[in-house]
C-alpha cells in the first residue's frame, strides 16, 4: 500500500500516518518527491484503505497489487534520478557507459578510456572478474584490473562501472568503482542481492537471460527493500530460439520497465546482439524507445580482445554512433552531450563497416 501525502503536508501529519502503519505491523519506506511525500507500507496485512484516507494530510491511498512494491512507479511517479558526482542517470541526459568487455592491460584501458571520454561517454565499463561459460576462458585480471580501470577513468574524468561476482568482493568494489554491476547470471542470486541491499552504492542490475519483467523487478525489490534505492535496470537481451544473434535484445522491455517502475533503465545492445554490425542500430532503437542510458562495448583492437571481440565496436564506430545518438536524442526531448563529428571519421567508419560486413 502506498500513501500519497498532500502537497505541504506537515511533519505531524506524516508522523501520524507513519506511526499508525508501524503500529499495524507494516514496514515503512518514505520517498520524497518534488511535490509529495509518498509513504510505502510493506507487509502482508490487509487493511481498510479508508482508515488512512481520512487522516489529515493524506491525499491518496493506493493498493499495489503487483508483488514488487518499492520499485513500483507509484512509489515515485516522477522517476528516480541517480546522481553520482556530476552525472545524473534517469534525468534528461542520456548517459553512455562504454569500454571493453574485459580490462586487459594498462595500455588497452587507457586507449579506450581516452577515446570514449572524448566522444561523450560519461562512464567507463570494463570487467575485472568475468563470468565465463568455459572455465578455460580468460577470467579477468581481478583487483589489478579494477585498479587499471579506476586510474584510466580518473585520468579522463569518467565514472567506473564493473561487474562483481560475489559478496566477498563488496569492500574491494566500494574502493574502486562508482557503480557495481550485477551480471545477468547473478540476477537471481538472492543472497548477493540482500548483501548489496545493505550497502550505499549504485547498482546496475542486468536482466537475467530468461527472466520475466516481474522477476527482474522483484530482484530490484530485494535491493530497495534492503535499503539501497540506487538501482539501474539493464536490458541486455534474453534467450530465444534465434541463433543468428547471441541474445534477443528486448526493446519492449525499456518502455515496460519505465512504465512499471520509477528506476532508470539502460540497454546493452552489445550483449543483446553479440554482433558488432547490429550494435549501433539497436543502440539507436533503445535510445528512441526511452532508455536512460546505454552500455556499449568498445575495444581499441577487437580482433585481439580476450572476450567479446565480435560484439565490440571499433573506436571510430563508437564515435559515429555517438553522433547519431546526439541527433536522435532531441527528437524525444533528451540530450546527449557530444562534440562535432568529423568527416574523416565518417569515411573511416564506412570503410570499417564494409570490411566488417565482409567478415
Ligand atoms: C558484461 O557486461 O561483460 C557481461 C558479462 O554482461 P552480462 O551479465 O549481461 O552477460
Ligand atoms: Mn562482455
Amino acid at each position: 500500500m502506498i500513501i500519497v501525502m498532500e502537497e505541504g503536508a506537515n511533519h505531524a501529519q506524516i508522523t501520524m500516518v507513519t506511526e499508525k502503519l508501524i503500529e499495524c505491523g507494516f514496514e515503512v519506506h518514505r520517498s520524497i518527491g518534488e511535490r509529495h511525500i509518498i509513504i510505502g507500507a510493506i507487509g502482508a496485512k490487509t487493511v481498510d484503505p479508508r482508515e488512512y484516507e481520512i487522516l489529515p494530510g493524506v491525499r491518496d491511498v493506493i493498493r499495489i497489487t503487483a508483488p514488487y512494491k518499492l520499485v513500483s512507479r507509484h512509489f515515485n511517479p516522477e522517476g528516480t534520478i541517480i546522481r553520482i558526482k556530476d552525472v545524473e542517470i534517469g534525468g534528461t541526459e542520456v548517459i553512455v557507459m562504454a569500454g571493453p568487455c574485459s580490462v586487459e592491460s594498462e595500455e588497452q584501458i587507457e586507449a579506450v578510456a581516452e577515446h570514449v571520454a572524448r566522444h561523450g561517454a560519461k562512464i567507463l565499463r570494463g570487467g575485472a572478474f568475468k563470468p565465463r561459460t568455459s572455465p578455460y576462458s580468460f577470467q579477468g585480471l581481478g583487483e589489478a584490473g579494477l585498479k587499471m580501470l579506476r586510474r584510466a577513468a580518473d585520468k579522463y574524468g569518467l565514472l567506473v562501472v564493473s561487474e562483481l561476482m560475489e559478496s566477498s568482493q563488496i569492500p574491494m568494489f566500494l574502493h574502486y568503482v562508482d557503480i557495481i554491476q550485477v551480471g545477468a547470471r547473478n540476477m537471481q542470486n538472492f543472497s548477493l542481492l540482500k548483501d548489496l541491499g545493505r550497502i550505499k552504492a549504485p547498482i546496475l542490475l542486468k536482466r537475467g537471460p530468461a527472466a520475466t519483467f516481474e522477476e527482474t523487478l522483484l530482484s530490484a525489490e530485494y535491493l530497495l527493500s534492503g535499503g539501497n534505492g540506487e538501482v539501474i535496470i539493464c536490458e541486455r537481451g534474453i534467450k530465444t530460439f534465434e541463433t543468428y544473434t547471441r541474445n534477443t535484445l528486448d526493446i519492449s522491455a525499456i518502455p515496460v520497465f519505465k512504465k512499471l517502475s520509477h528506476l532508470p533503465v539502460v540497454a546493452d545492445p552489445s550483449h543483446g546482439t553479440g554482433r558488432r554490425d547490429k550494435v549501433s542500430p539497436m543502440a539507436r532503437a533503445a535510445l528512441a524507445a526511452g532508455a536512460d542510458g546505454l552500455l556499449i562495448e568498445v575495444h581499441n583492437s577487437p580482433e585481439n580482445a580476450l572476450s567479446d571481440g565480435a560484439q565490440s565496436l571499433y573506436p571510430e564506430q563508437f564515435e559515429q554512433l555517438m553522433h547519431q545518438l546526439s541527433l536522435i536524442a532531441p527528437a524525444i526531448n533528451r540530450q546527449l552531450g557530444f562534440p562535432p563529428f568529423s568527416q574523416d571519421v565518417a569515411a573511416g567508419v564506412r570503410q570499417r563497416q564494409d570490411q566488417a560486413v565482409r567478415r
